[in-house]
């Protein structure tokens, strides 16, 4: 994460910024509610005068103000959002009055106040209502909105170029040949950068040469960061961590103790940050959650929450690691009000299968073993599933 910092930041229409990570504070330009205004539909009167017939003398609609008082013995029908009128103090709720149009008689008392939201209570002029580093959703795009804040500034996405190394590989729309495979980890990856807010730029097949390597890094070095899988652990033919060498760059880690995802390396090639991720699909997957997504969300300028969240689930088959830790793909659901995680039947790093229905990652120390029925410290890699 010391290898990433915030990158630039421009400006969008409001509407757009959903997804995007705010870069300024936004402050509210102006009291809301705007004035004391009803809660409920009903009538606005002096609390003195409760319990009592009151004369109704108007109705004020939301969005209308009144153009009378309420004076003693009187009230006005008043509708939920209308601002309260000049003489009246409490708002009764039409379902605690007999609904009468003329005169309308309320049974009981009420505190001074009651049913009236009062200015200023949702914010004040001057408050911060969004803090800088806030990602924006449904709920931001709202405020913004309501502080009729057009165009705000957000973090430039970051931009990925994503090289898929390997003499194996095929395209998509290629006829199958024997010995070779689909890509599917260009794909996998550029779905992942997308989630995480950033740009995908596929890149395509890398052959499995040092020179092909070298000359694909270094057209991807323009971009923020650089996504390479597969080449990156010491198999005759694995080419990256050479390449990377050989242009200068500087490691800043390479081979975790951790499966899957032993090989992954970490560089710094010129301006750019460049993860060599492993090929198996799995481990492409398990390692851009725990390595990636968190460094392109601190980049976009994300101050909290960059972190997959860890929690106590309950395991519905036993785990074992040997050697390593193991994050073992489970899928999470919410059963009696507690987390349950199910190890997913193909735990292969190999397999498309592994990752179906993966939205946690139960993590087991190398050497240690959980129970069926035990917690595994889990990390949330999606939405918890009901179950
Ligand atoms: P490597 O680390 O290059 O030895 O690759 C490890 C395994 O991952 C091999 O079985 C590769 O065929 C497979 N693999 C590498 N790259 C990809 C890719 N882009 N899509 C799917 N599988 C891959
Ligand atoms: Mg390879």
């Amino acid at each position: 994460m010391d290898e990433v910092s915030a990158l630039g930041a421009e400006d969008v229409a409001f509407g757009d910024a959903f997804g995007r990570v705010l870069r300024e504070d936004v402050i509210a330009p102006f009291d809301a509610p705007q004035a004391d205004n009803s809660a409920m539909d009903g009538y606005a009167v002096r609390s003195e005068d409760l319990p009592g017939t009151l004369r109704v003398i108007g109705t004020i609609p939301a969005g209308h103000l009144a153009t009378e008082r309420v004076e003693a013995g009187t009230a006005m029908r008043i509708m939920t959002g209308a601002f309260v009128p000049d003489g009246a103090d409490t708002v009764v709720q039409v379902e605690l009055t007999d609904g009468g149009t003329e005169v309308v008689t309320v049974q009981k008392a009420l505190a001074r106040g009651a049913s009236i939201r009062r200015r200023g209570e949702d914010m004040r002029a001057g408050d911060v209502v969004l803090r800088r580093g806030t990602c924006i959703g449904a709920a931001e795009i709202a405020m913004l909105a309501g502080v009729q804040k057009r165009v705000v500034s957000v973090g430039r996405k970051p931009i990925v170029a994503i090289l898929s190394t390997g003499d194996e590989l095929i395209e998509v729309d290629a006829p199958r040949v024997p010995g070779k495979i689909v890509n599917t980890n260009a794909p996998l990856l550029a779905a992942l950068v997308r989630d995480a807010g950033a740009i995908p730029r596929s890149l395509g097949i890398v052959p499995d040469t040092r020179e092909a390597t070298i000359a694909a890094l270094t057209s991807a070095a323009s971009s923020d960061f650089i996504l390479t899988s597969g080449g990156v652990s010491v198999g005759a033919f694995d080419f990256v961590k050479d390449a990377l060498d050989a242009l200068g760059a500087e490691t800043r880690f390479w081979k975790v103790a951790m499966k899957p995802g032993k090989p992954v390396v970490l560089s710094r090639l010129g301006h750019s940050v460049c993860f060599g991720l492993p090929g198996n699909p799995v481990s492409c997957f398990v390692s851009f959650h725990l390595f990636v997504a968190p460094a392109l969300r601190k980049a976009a300028g994300q101050e909290a929450d960059l972190f997959p969240p860890a929690v106590r689930a309950r395991l519905t088959s036993p785990l074992r690691a040997a050697d390593r830790r193991v994050y073992f793909r489970v899928h999470v659901s919410a059963r009696d009000g507690e987390l349950v995680a199910q190890p997913l039947a193909a735990q292969g790093s190999g397999s498309l299968t592994s990752m179906i229905h993966a939205n946690g990652l139960a993590v087991v120390e190398a050497q240690t073993s959980v129970d069926a029925g035990a917690f595994a410290t889990t990390l949330l890699i999606g939405p918890v599933s009901a179950g």
